[in-house]
């Protein structure tokens, strides 16, 4: 995780941030590696909600992807507002970002694929 204080990457195994000494809570550390577990699964299953929702547009059950689309689209929400406001390596926020982005993304474009020609 990354120090509240002065941004200088802890180990996971470490209480101590090693460059300004800020002590860290073993509740508040566990608390910020469940939370980032959490934004991890939800941003990989929304990435696979949004390939189902997408593989339901192909073959035309459209209401399959407006339901599939809709759960990519919360899941990959929870999982960027999550992961912007915790404390961890850059690196990893990013890629957890990006992998909800997509997820997000694909969702997004199959709701509407869906919508349409569940209407037309
Ligand atoms: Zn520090």
């Amino acid at each position: 995780m990354q120090c509240p204080e002065c941004g200088c990457d802890i180990p996971d195994d470490e209480l101590f941030c090693e460059r300004c000494g800020l002590s860290i809570s073993p509740d508040h550390k566990k608390d910020i590696l469940s939370l980032n577990w959490r934004a991890t699964r939800s941003s990989f299953a929304s990435l696979v909600f949004g390939i189902i929702a997408l593989a339901s547009v192909v073959f035309k059950y459209e209401l399959f992807s407006i339901v599939f689309s809709l759960i990519g689209l919360f899941l990959s929400s929870y999982s960027m507002g999550v992961i912007v406001s915790i404390d961890i390596q850059k690196r990893q926020k990013i890629i957890i970002f990006s992998v909800a982005a997509i997820g997000s993304i694909i969702s997004a474009i199959s709701f509407i694929f869906g919508l349409q020609s569940q209407f037309t």
